[in-house]
């Protein structure tokens, strides 16, 4: 029997160096566009990188500016974004300048403007309610080192009525090129820098030990764990190092074109909950739960954490789970869900929560509600994993 068909979907273009963002001006010629919509936030904005993307846009070229995205954007901000990109007659390219939150908001107000609907007519992965049939060219510029959303064809939104973090899913959404430029990422704070990074590491780890890897995701997602390790500390410690920098960026599209083309698991199964109740910082969550959920995996997938300890420590035979607390300890992690503020008492309902999808993912090991809620609870314990 032959191997099942392989798909894989990525940017059709990636700049990747100090001073990348002025090929902006050279995507929006290859387009052709005349009026681009850009996004954005307001810590961006201050940081100086708005004012730079508008000044390299070639003469003729009009944009219209929403740069009102909110950390962890919900469906309310979504529709704001959409009712701008609906009221700028004309556009013909999306230019997402930020993080995460800006990359996936754009994403997700496209969806909208141009095809209609609710956001929710769009989740649930590859059996949406309803199609997505119209799409604008994306260049998505990321300002932190962490989501890869650049490289994924994942769009999340947090649902504050239903309480629920959730995403659009289409290879569609795959952005037509990604920019990474590490003197975007400088100004990003130590406590964001070392979230951010822990995210990219939990897409690396997560893909590489998916059900759904293949050689392609494989060698993604080496790599990018290999690339994390060597610059994710100096990073935090010092903000200005470009080459770290660089590396982070570079670390973080590899690990989102890894787990786009493969599959996230439990750690994302169990942020994407606490999202929902909490709104907390999407790559905190991940750093404090991929410890404990590498160790809940390990039976299912010994021979794979042995080569992720590997391109962690440089070490054979090191340990994966311990290299993962070693190096969270090091950048000044929260070292519990307590710390990051999540109560013993809605232990039970997230564990309700993240089971609902805990299984559909492509993590290693299939789990029991009463394993969520273990797990969970170790993570709640301050230190415990990293006694
Ligand atoms: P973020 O975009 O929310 O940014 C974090 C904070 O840093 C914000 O306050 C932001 O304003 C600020 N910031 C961003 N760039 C800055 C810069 N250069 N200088 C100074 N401050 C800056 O954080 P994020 O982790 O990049 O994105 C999180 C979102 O992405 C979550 O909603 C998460 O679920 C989602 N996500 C999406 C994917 C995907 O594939 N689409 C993957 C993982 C996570």
């Amino acid at each position: 029997m032959s191997e099942p068909i392989l798909t894989l979907t990525l940017p059709q273009r990636v700049e990747w160096g100090a001073g990348a963002l002025a090929r902006v001006a050279d995507a929006v010629a290859r387009l052709g566009a005349v009026h681009v919509f850009v996004v954005s936030d307001q810590a961006v904005a201050r940081a100086g990188h708005l004012e730079r993307l508008l000044a390299v846009l070639p003469a003729g070229v009009h944009a219209t500016v929403f740069d009102h995205v909110e950390p962890e954007p919900t469906t309310v901000v979504v529709g704001q974004a959409a009712e701008a990109l609906r009221a700028a007659e004309g556009v013909d390219v999306l230019v997402s300048l930020g993080g995460g939150s800006v990359m996936d908001t754009t994403k997700n107000a496209a969806v909208l403007a141009l095809n209609g609907g609710v956001l929710c007519d769009y989740e649930d992965g590859a059996d949406p309610a309803r199609p997505i049939t119209h799409v604008l060219p994306h260049i998505a510029v990321p300002t932190t080192a962490g989501t890869g959303s650049e490289a994924t064809a994942w769009a999340v939104f947090v649902d504050p009525a239903r309480r629920l973090k959730n995403a659009v899913y289409d290879s569609r959404l795959v952005p037509f090129m990604a920019i990474l430029d590490p003197e975007l990422t400088v100004s990003v704070p130590p406590g964001v820098t070392a979230g951010t990074g822990m995210d990219a590491l939990t897409h690396a780890m997560e893909a590489f030990v998916s059900r759904l890897a293949n050689p392609v995701t494989d060698a993604l997602a080496l790599q990018a764990v290999e690339l994390v390790a060597l610059h994710l500390r100096r990073a935090v410690a010092e903000g200005a190092d470009l080459e770290a920098r660089a590396g982070m960026l570079l670390a973080s599209f590899l690990a989102g074109a890894a787990f786009s083309n493969s599959s996230c698991g439990l750690v994302h199964t169990l942020s994407e909950a606490l999202g929902g109740f909490y709104r907390l910082p999407h790559g905190l969550t991940n750093g404090v739960l991929l410890a404990p959920v590498m160790a809940f995996n390990a039976p299912s997938c010994a021979a794979r954490y042995a080569r992720l300890g590997t391109a962690v420590t440089g070490v054979a035979d090191a340990d994966a789970a311990d290299a993962v607390r070693g190096l969270a300890a090091d950048i000044g992690l929260p070292r519990s869900l307590a710390e990051l503020g999540v109560r013993p008492a809605d232990l039970p309902a997230l564990a309700a929560a993240a089971f609902e999808w805990a299984n559909d993912a492509g993590n290693p090991r299939d789990v029991t509600l009463d394993q969520v809620r273990g797990l969970l609870e170790h993570a709640s314990e301050p230190g415990k994993d990293r006694a």
